[in-house]
């Protein structure tokens, strides 16, 4: 059997990959309540098992990121999605009962949900462990099969990825194929059943395109710029340390992280002065190395130095808030970027990266205004405890998430949806929703056999009149 594979050619290998996956599930059916709990603890305990050498290879592969971050941001994450799954997945496979109007009663109404078949998974290198094994978890609670395309940025994690993978799942099943961006584009022509794409907005626009070629659903989950708002009555204190984590947690390389703050006016100096302190104590001087991750190549290190440079020369302010010495080559000292404009690189690209842009306001309809000038984010932060204005952010901007007086939380819970919408992408996944976009909704009517059916059989009569005239009513 040919499986976790690396494949080097046109694709030919990934369409008997996919083949094998699609004639096991055709030949197997779909698999009990049962199976599907004792797949998904397979790799909770695989995961357990090998946790440090995920950690070792994240870190390695980044150059560094602490084993405490990898457990808070990616381990601990997955095992609580498989737990949740795990306890909920009998009750979303039930059939749900549907009404059924009066005159076609006695026949009864149902949906049921049915996998879709083999779900293709490409992911990004940020959080590569996470975001390879949500999606195929999600896969295997809905009865799926699926093969995992990772990220060639993490190669050491994708390797492990395909080999712990390899001992739990036989091939048909679960599948890893490893590659850059000719075997993504391969992977992306292939005729899934769904492809969840996880990645930047650019190549999802392509995976997109590739996909309509065989009419193959997309979810598409991808990045942008998150703003946080900083209402005229937060505790700016508060309002520092939570941006100041979900900023430098993976020294900015989240795809949730806080891209930009607005703040008002009056709370300016103090949010700077803030958000400085906490970083300095986040990260300390000298053994700040030991928590604070490095840019994961030199590429991204150097993207990053440019975008800050295009902004100094554009007139902006930067201010170094911690050190980031230390031995991993591709550290980067988190800044502040204040005075910034609309023409700076930084504000028109999503940063992923450590720079966090201060702008201000007056009125708080001009940040509202200022955020729906820009495409649609992934997540929006809203600190403050003004009724009035929290409904407004919630109701007149538009974004995947968001979550209320700190960031990235939205992200752990359970039981939401998790997705963007517009350039930060389509579809969900997380919580009941997940399930739902990898099942089919299949809506069943049962005919009974005494039935009122006979009344529009032809030949048509003024009977016919009567009954459409009363079923116009409905
Ligand atoms: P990327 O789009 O460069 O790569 C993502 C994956 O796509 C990789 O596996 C890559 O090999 C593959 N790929 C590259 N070119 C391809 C092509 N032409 N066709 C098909 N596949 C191709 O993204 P990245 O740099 O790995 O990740 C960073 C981006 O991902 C950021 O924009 C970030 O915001 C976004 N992201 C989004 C989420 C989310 O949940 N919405 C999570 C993490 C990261």
């Amino acid at each position: 059997m040919t499986a976790h594979v690396s494949v080097k050619d046109d694709g030919f290998v990934l369409t008997a990959l996919l083949s094998k996956q699609r004639a096991a599930f055709l030949s197997d059916g779909p698999p009990s309540p049962a199976m599907r709990r004792a797949d998904l603890l397979k790799l909770k305990q695989a995961l357990l098992k090998h946790r440090t050498v995920f950690e070792a290879a994240v870190s390695r592969d980044f150059g560094y990121r602490s084993a405490y971050e990898t457990r808070i941001m990616e381990i601990a994450p997955v095992i609580q999605t498989i737990n949740y799954l795990r306890r909920n997945l009998t009750k979303w496979m039930r059939p749900e009962r549907r009404r059924v109007a009066l005159h076609f009663r006695p026949g009864r109404n149902r949906v049921v949900y049915q996998p879709l078949g083999v779900i293709g998974i490409i992911s990004p290198w940020n959080y590569p462990i996470s975001l390879a094994l949500t999606p195929l978890a999600t896969a295997i609670a809905a009865g799926n099969r699926a093969i995992l395309k990772p990220s060639e940025l993490t190669p050491q994690t994708s390797e492990l990825l395909k080999s712990v993978l390899r001992e739990l799942f036989p091939a048909e099943q679960v599948a890893v194929v490893t590659g850059g961006p000719e075997i993504g584009a391969a992977f992306s022509r292939l005729p899934f059943d769904h492809l969840l794409f996880t990645g930047s907005t650019n190549v999802g626009r392509s995976v997109m395109k590739e996909a309509a070629e065989n009419l193959v659903p997309v979810t598409l989950e991808l990045g942008g710029k998150s703003p946080v708002l900083i209402g005229p009555d937060a505790d700016i204190e508060a309002a520092a340390t939570s941006v100041a984590f979900g900023k430098l947690a993976n020294a900015g390389q989240t795809c949730i992280a806080p891209d930009y703050v607005l703040v008002p006016e009056k709370d300016a100096a103090a949010f700077v002065a803030s958000y400085d302190a906490v970083a300095r104590k986040f990260y300390p001087q000298g053994n700040g190395d030991l928590n604070y991750t490095s840019i994961v190549n030199a590429k991204h290190h150097d993207r990053m130095l440019k975008l800050i440079d295009d902004a100094k020369r554009k007139g902006a302010k930067v201010i170094e808030v911690a050190a980031a010495s230390g031995e991993a080559a591709h550290k980067l000292a988190p800044v502040l970027v204040l005075n910034v404009t609309d023409d700076m690189a930084i504000m028109q690209q999503e940063i992923f990266g450590p720079a966090l842009p201060v702008m201000t306001y007056r009125a708080f309809d001009d940040a509202i205004s200022y955020i729906n000038r820009k495409p649609r984010p992934l997540a929006l932060y809203y600190f403050g405890h003004n009724s009035e204005d929290r409904q407004k952010v919630l109701t007149r901007t538009t974004s995947g998430n968001v979550t209320i007086n700190d960031t990235l939380m939205h992200y752990v819970q359970n039981d939401i949806p998790f997705g963007g919408i517009g350039m930060s992408g389509m579809g969900a996944y997380h919580g009941h929703e997940g399930f739902k976009s990898l099942s089919h909704a299949k809506g069943v009517f049962e005919q009974s056999k005494w039935n009122l059916g006979w009344l529009l059989h032809p030949p048509f009569n003024r009977m016919t009149d009567l009954v459409i005239r009363y079923l116009q009513r409905w």
